[in-house]
């Protein structure tokens, strides 16, 4: 990184003309004399790598403009003493919440507004929690543990199936199927095993509330603890 102060900016009393009459006042040679007035006037340098000179660079043809940003007044004593500021907030003081958005300001993942979906579950946190890292594949089924080198077997330990994803554990087991089929509107119930995708799933069951047979109860909420439990005894059961 290159930086060059305008000091004509930055020490608002010296203007290029004065710097340039006190030049001459010394008697140096005009060519000395243009050099030094160039270096300090332009935004052209030139960068020396092992002693030689590369090309040249102009930070305007760059896009960098011409540093009329670095218009900065002089340290004074009126201004107080240097403090430390967190420059995300305009109060100065640092917060959990800009240091989270500058984290992830460049991150398109997150900002995925279907993820919000989950967010706004109403339910248990712990469902919160746990459908999101169903949706993020990292519930360690077989297949996961496999992909990670913990295991060797891709098994399903409840039906033998050759895979245990985390749909095929949440959903299409043939030792849990019995349960959806139980609580799902026979007319969704197509829709409902179709979806091979897991975070599609999830997020279809979060918006839907008409999946539900039964009366006065949110299926979004009901879908969510289901899930949790199926996974739960999934656990008690192999281990
Ligand atoms: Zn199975």
């Amino acid at each position: 990184m290159a930086i060059k102060i305008d000091l004509e900016k930055a020490y608002d009393r010296v203007r290029w003309d004065f710097i340039d009459k006190s030049i001459q006042a010394t008697g140096i040679s005009g060519y000395l004399r243009t050099v030094i007035m160039s270096a300090i006037t332009t935004t052209t340098m030139k960068l020396c790598g092992i002693g030689y000179p590369l090309k040249n660079l102009n930070l305007q043809e760059k896009g960098l403009g011409t540093l009329e940003h670095l218009d900065l007044p002089p340290p004074r004593h009126s201004a107080g003493a240097d403090e430390i500021k967190w420059m995300l907030a305009s109060s100065g003081k640092f917060t959990i919440k800009n240091a989270y958005q500058m984290l992830t300001i460049n991150s398109l993942y997150n900002r995925n507004p279907r993820w919000k979906v989950i967010w706004k579950y109403l339910g248990p946190q712990r469902i919160q929690f746990f459908l999101w890292l169903a949706c993020k594949q990292r519930l360690l089924t077989n297949l996961e543990r496999a992909r990670r080198g913990l295991n060797h077997s891709t098994f399903c330990p409840m039906c033998r199936h050759n895979t245990e994803d985390v749909l095929h554990t949440l959903r299409d087991c043939s030792t849990i199927k019995e349960i959806w089929l139980s609580i799902t509107h026979p007319s969704w119930q197509n829709q409902f095993f179709s979806n091979d995708n897991i975070f599609n799933w999830v997020e279809e069951n979060l918006k839907h509330n008409e999946w539900l047979i039964w009366a006065n109860t949110s299926w979004p909420t009901l879908f969510g603890i289901v899930a949790w439990r199926i996974w739960k005894n999934r656990n008690f059961f192999v281990f």
